[in-house]
């Protein structure tokens, strides 16, 4: 039997609810009382494909059966290089660093920024991110995060790094003497589910280039399919010169990505930045199923559609009194709520529901990119219930 005493000796930094969940399929949990629940928190963007879903069982059984769990980087393997040439085929980018978490792809994106602002002078270090962002928690990608709460306790942060605001315009973004890298996520998920205008991101796109500096985009969340394109800034048709993945890469096996342009690559030489896990061979072929099966144009599709209908219904929730705007696309949207949002999830857990919130007033409806349009509905009208 489980009971708390199992869990005790958890280090205290999260707050789970009380399920234990034991089982999955497809858009479905399974705790260990025998309760099933519909979960459109997708593991936070991680279960893509849902839970048990055949191309990674058989991705994960494959791996196990035949190949290699880890070599570590001194040598090459095939599944790291068909991976990235897969991501360097379908992107802007040239070439691909492997490595374990969203985290860990913007410090190294971090450092690749460095590295490439100081070959045009020794002051170009700055690395700016926007207000209401979030990028990580470790000390680099944590004081990129705009939130006061996660940072102050952590104190003193990295030096060389800004928080700008869109508020102050475009061009009090980037510094044209000491900003090497912009680093923004196309849409703003922790943040509360603020797309960022295509506008703004060819502003700063334009804001970059006279500056020299790079534009980095973190689609960590909202990358590989979420918003029914493969890459979220699709949508605007903004490329930046460094993009970070992770959440969804490998179908629930850590890994994280940062794809960079010819340029960054240029300005990296062995020796600039290692990780002993990154790119393992088990992780990268689990991806590179993971991968083929997201990019398919009528997976995508898809994801457009029912994104659409799911769009549709959770607008009509627009009238309810808790509710004061919808937002969002493909499979990610925000429900800003009047009351705290925190409560409409935990009593979405009471009728078999699981949401999490995105900021203290947005609910963020996040399924698996594929649940049936049946299953979005009964989750639609499950959250109505709660509001
Ligand atoms: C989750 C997230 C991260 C951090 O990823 P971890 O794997 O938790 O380190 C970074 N950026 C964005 C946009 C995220 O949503």
């Amino acid at each position: 039997m489980t009971g708390a005493l199992a869990f005790e000796p958890l280090v205290p930094v999260y707050r789970p609810a009380a399920p234990v969940f034991v089982d999955g399929a497809g858009s479905r949990l399974l705790d260990d009382l025998g309760r099933r629940y519909l979960d459109f928190t997708s593991g936070i963007g991680v279960n893509a494909l849902g839970h048990r879903h055949p191309v990674v069982v058989r991705a994960l059984r494959e791996a196990t059966e035949a190949g290699l769990l880890h070599v570590s980087n001194l040598y090459r393997t095939r599944p790291a290089a068909e991976l990235a040439a897969w991501l360097v085929a379908r992107s802007f980018a040239d070439a691909a660093f492997f490595c374990n978490s969203g985290a860990e792809a913007n410090e190294a994106a971090l450092k690749f920024a460095r590295r490439v602002g100081r070959t045009i002078h020794p002051d170009r270090v700055e690395v700016v991110a926007l207000r209401g962002g979030f990028h990580g928690r470790t000390m680099g990608a944590l004081s990129l995060t705009d939130r006061p709460a996660y940072q102050e306790p952590f104190e003193p942060l990295l030096p060389g790094v800004r928080i700008a605001s869109l508020d102050d315009g475009v061009d009090s973004v980037v510094d044209e003497e000491r900003t090497a890298a912009v680093l923004v996520e196309p849409i703003q998920a922790e943040g509360g589910i603020h797309p960022l205008e295509p506008d703004t991101l060819r502003a700063l796109r334009v804001a970059c280039d006279r500056a020299g500096a790079l534009l980095v985009f973190d689609e960590v969340q909202v990358g590989l399919g979420r918003t029914g394109r493969l890459w979220a800034h699709e949508a605007a048709g903004v490329l930046p010169d460094i993009m970070t993945l992770a959440k969804p890469l490998a179908g629930g096996l850590p890994m994280g990505a940062v794809l960079v342009s010819r340029r960054v690559a240029a300005a990296l030489r062995p020796g600039d930045h290692a990780t002993t896990f990154g790119g393992g061979p088990f992780v990268a072929s689990v991806a590179l199923a993971v991968c083929r099966h997201l990019g398919e144009p009528d997976f995508l599709a898809g994801v457009r559609e029912r994104g659409a209908l799911l769009g549709e219904w959770l607008r009509a929730l627009g009238g309810h009194p808790n509710v004061a705007e919808v937002r969002g696309g493909g499979l990610l949207w925000g429900v800003q709520t009047v009351g705290p949002a925190a409560e409409v999830v935990a009593r979405a857990l009471e009728h078999d529901l699981l949401l999490c919130t995105a900021g203290a007033h947005v609910v963020r409806v996040m399924p698996p990119l594929t649940t049936p349009s049946g299953e979005l509905l009964e989750g639609v009208d499950l959250l109505e219930a709660c509001l």
